[in-house]
């Protein structure tokens, strides 16, 4: 009866795990510990999935890969001070890729404050840097409706990071049940679409291209733009440039992609339409020498200040990725015509394209031992399945690997992104993994990774064991950063010298066996050195769907990229 139901008490903890599922909130990764343990448990209790990791830093880019993959933000779980600041990482990392994600982390007791209090830090200026939003609830009445603004800010706009902060009293405080009201669902965001006369513009700058390019983004995948946008490339025969992220919203085999003639592509397009990708340094800034002078730019985005950094876009199109592409389409479609496919410029492509993919099929094919990045990567592509995950690190191993490991679906490559960071490898293979067991069970998680790269987050192959996911780690081992030495000069510069002062900052210990870190746990271990033993221990790994595996991939230490026109991060002709 109402009397009874009136005094009924319920915790702090259990109002934000009430709060989170009535958010659609999936999972949590985090570490528990004073005082987050209780909310851990109480979402748990309500069927929110709790991954458990071995870092605040893996849990938040695990976190945020969840947000990208399904639409709705991930949860972050934290205790204070020190786990709120390795978390950092992760929120700065979710918001330079426009990912939404949401972390909650524990702080001190409010009568405490100012006092020394365990592991006190000025939690919410701390966030402020690194999210859309950050903030503190003044009651346990208010959670819910500051965990629905933080839900909805992560995803409307430009996605990001968000923070609510969780003094320590609150969590095992009681209230009323009565006294809280929790907010409904927040709704996917309203889709916006461009102006009319901007999309006429558009389209007629589209027709009147000679050397037309479609570039297309990870703002293009998190739209779930994969239909329109191939509707555009095949309709009017458009050439198109994926970015390392945007890799398999159209596959990469498509025979419109021009991939393989990335540099010449972006050189000498006049006209390059940008589908959810900022003019940064992963596209070189859209400056000459890398370039036209004169090259028109339409921009596709959802964030208006995005428009005209770095250059004045001859249209710009503001507006949801999927919804503008429809309004470009619509247009097009009112006058017939597509752009020629013996053009000069489709000439030009591909026999660039021919002479790229002969210069790393012919490196690939090199007998030498050990071996070099590109015969590893054609052999690991040879078995990739065709509907995995492709998870990446490193610096020469994820450059190299993306030209060869080949994406044919949307939102399925995970990388260093944006930002650049190493250390989010195994972290994004974890969400990756728990997303496809629920919603595509039998994909296999490829995680290729190099030998520093992997050390950032290597104690997280004990969650991929205790969880036991359905990740394939790659360690490419070259015994360093960028490169490394071989065991038997390593020896000759230890003879007369202490470590320290000899040992270049590059270079870590040769030989190392990280498959053991996996057969240490209970997953399989593979330590390889020729093409031989690399295929048949991927067979094998991807035969046995019991068990995750390291194969360690030994290669020439010294080993490097094939030579380039242009260095990677080159701006200007200064
Ligand atoms: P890449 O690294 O692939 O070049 P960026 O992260 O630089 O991609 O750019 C992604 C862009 O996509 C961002 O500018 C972001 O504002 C935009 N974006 C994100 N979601 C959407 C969406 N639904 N519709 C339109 N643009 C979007
Ligand atoms: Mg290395």
């Amino acid at each position: 009866n109402f009397a009874e139901r009136s005094e009924e008490q319920v915790s702090g903890a259990k109002v934000i795990a009430q709060a989170l599922k009535t958010q659609d909130v999936e999972y949590i990764f985090g570490i528990v510990g004073i005082p987050v343990t209780e909310i851990a448990i109480a979402a748990q209790q309500l069927g929110i999935k709790y991954i458990g990791m071995r870092n605040e830093q893996a849990a938040c880019y695990a976190a945020s890969a969840i947000g990208y993959l399904t639409s709705r933000p991930g949860v972050c779980l934290v205790v204070s001070g020190p786990g709120l600041i390795h978390a950092l990482g992760g929120m700065a990392n979710a918001n330079m890729n426009c990912w939404p994600l949401l972390v909650i982390g524990g702080s001190s007791e409010r009568n405490q404050e100012t006092m020394g209090a365990f592991q006190e830090f000025p939690q919410v200026e701390a966030c402020r840097l690194y999210t859309k939003f950050s903030a503190r609830p003044s009651s346990i009445e208010a959670i819910p409706f500051v965990i629905e603004k933080a839900v909805r800010s992560s995803i409307y706009g430009r996605p990001g990071a968000c923070y609510v902060d969780i003094p320590a009293d609150f969590v095992n405080l009681q209230v009323n049940v009565n006294s809280i009201k929790y907010m409904e669902r927040c709704m996917s965001p309203p889709i916006s679409m461009a102006e009319t006369s901007a999309v006429c513009m558009a389209a007629s700058v589209i027709r009147n291209a000679k050397q037309p390019l479609l570039i297309i983004g990870k703002g293009a995948a998190y739209a779930h733009a994969e239909e329109s946008i191939k509707k555009l490339v095949e309709q009017y025969k458009l050439p198109f440039l994926p970015t390392p992220m945007g890799k398999g919203v159209v596959p990469d085999n498509h025979p419109y992609c021009v991939g393989a003639a990335r540099s010449r592509a972006l050189q000498f397009a006049d006209v390059i339409v940008l589908f959810g990708a900022r003019l940064n340094w992963i596209l070189h800034f859209g400056l000459p020498p890398r370039y036209q002078p004169d090259v028109k730019f339409i921009q596709v985005d959802i964030c208006a200040e995005e428009l005209g950094n770095n250059v004045k876009p001859a249209v710009t199109l503001l507006g949801n990725i999927h919804a503008v592409t429809k309004q470009l389409l619509e247009e097009l479609d009112k006058t017939p015509w597509q752009y020629p496919p013996e053009s000069k410029w489709w000439k030009t492509l591909r026999e660039k394209m021919k002479s790229n993919e002969a210069a790393s099929k012919e490196l690939a094919s090199k007998k030498s031992l050990p071996m070099n990045y590109y015969t590893v990567f054609y052999h690991v592509q040879e078995q990739l399945p065709r509907d995995c995950f492709v998870v990446s690190e490193g610096a020469n191993t994820m450059d190299i690997g993306r030209t060869v490991l080949q994406n044919y679906l949307p939102r399925h490559r995970l990388d260093a992104g944006t930002f650049g960071t190493m250390g989010v490898g195994l972290g994004f293979a974890i969400a990756a993994a728990v997303v496809a067991k629920d919603r595509s069970p039998g994909q296999w998680i490829i995680c290729v990774e190099g030998d520093s790269a992997f050390g950032f987050s290597g104690m997280e192959v004990e969650t991929i064991c205790r969880y036991n996911l359905p990740i394939i780690l790659l360690v490419v081992n070259n015994n360093g950063i960028y490169q490394g030495f071989d065991t038997d000069t390593w020896k000759e510069m230890l003879k007369f010298q202490d470590a320290t002062a000899v040992v270049p900052p590059m270079c870590l210990l040769p030989n190392s066996h990280y498959e053991q870190v996996m057969t240490a746990f209970g997953g399989k271990g593979y330590f390889v050195q020729t093409p031989e033993e690399l295929q048949k221990s991927l067979r094998q790994s991807l035969a046995d769907t019991t068990k995750p595996s390291l194969i360690n991939i030994m290669i020439e230490p010294q080993a490097t990229r094939k030579a380039q026109d242009f260095h990677w991060l080159t701006r200007s002709n200064m």
